[in-house]
């Protein structure tokens, strides 16, 4: 088998229990918060917690490589603010280390947003205005490199986003830009959210339309670091840049896509994470995606 096909699943009482309600639906893989998405700051993972979710994890047979932690939605490290910075770059850095301890070598994060529209004067050239996006993806590029400097074998893996608000990642173009930047470039991968891609304007519904847009991926970004995949449905249509997950088939992508997927070996081996709205029907979503495998 070499696809491994999950679902984001709840790790409430215990990150040791995330193993066990992935076996529950039949996952491959799975997705987990490590902490409250919510809060700040969590008590540290002590020994005895980190022993139970290790061997949790090797009694449900998936390995640490098919699992994909998903950092608080708290941390923006792209924040224009210094202050905020810093203290996203902190969290980030301590997701990062939760992961080490855990034994899992992959961190997917949402790059970050401006939360501005204006442009900034260009240090050296202050006549030259510098877009605001530009600055945005060096401020997370450099959160990036400073978060791999000071921790060890987990790999910062940017999830691209659908471009609501001033959430950069959503062009390929804007994750390209920051891996450009990062120094160690065998800790960083990408994660493509099937719903985002699509209200990005990346379209996935037909034949056609999938290889254009996974050839684009491969020329801008490239499948050596694709390290996971989130597959959702969408709610709104191609290029409304909002994000709102639906059930497979319901929504406004349509169950090929998802075919395709399960049949393109570029996305062997690499944990594909359900975070579809429906959690009751999550394991007739996984067997259906097994299912279309020919
Ligand atoms: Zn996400
Ligand atoms: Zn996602």
């Amino acid at each position: 088998m070499k696809k491994f096909v999950g679902a984001h699943v709840s790790a409430s009482g215990g990150v040791y229990n995330a193993p066990l309600n992935a076996e529950k639906i039949g996952a491959k893989a799975f997705a987990l918060f490590t902490k409250n998405q919510r809060q700040w700051v969590a008590k540290p993972l002590d020994a005895e917690t980190i022993d139970k979710f290790k061997k949790a994890l090797d009694e449900s047979g998936i390995l640490p490589k098919h699992v994909l932690p998903h950092d608080s939605y708290l941390i923006n490290l792209g924040h224009p603010e210094v202050e905020k910075l810093e203290k996203s770059r902190a969290a980030f850095i301590d997701e990062l280390e939760r992961c080490d301890l855990l034994g899992l070598d992959r961190l997917n994060f949402h790059p970050g947003s401006h939360l501005a529209k204006v442009a900034k004067k260009d240090k050296e050239n202050p006549e030259v205005m510098q877009p605001i996006e530009d600055v945005c993806l060096d401020v997370i590029a450099e959160s990036i490199n400073i978060a791999l400097d000071k921790t060890k074998n987990v790999k910062a893996v940017i999830e691209n986003t659908a471009g609501q608000g001033s959430n950069l990642g959503w062009k390929f173009e804007h994750i390209a830009h920051i891996i450009d930047k990062v120094e160690d470039k065998s800790r960083v991968g990408v994660c493509i959210d099937t719903c985002h891609m699509f209200t990005a304007g990346y379209d996935i519904r037909t034949r056609e339309a999938y290889d254009k847009t996974w050839a684009a991926f491969g020329d801008i970004i490239g499948f050596e670091y694709l390290s996971g995949m989130h597959i959702n449905d969408s709610k709104p249509p191609l290029g409304s840049h909002v994000d709102r997950h639906h059930s497979l088939g319901k929504g406004e992508i349509g169950i090929d896509a998802f075919k395709f997927i399960m049949n393109d070996e570029r996305m062997d081996d690499i944990p594909l994470i359900l975070e579809t709205i429906d959690e009751t029907i999550w394991k007739e979503e996984i067997e259906m995606l097994y299912s279309f495998i020919e």
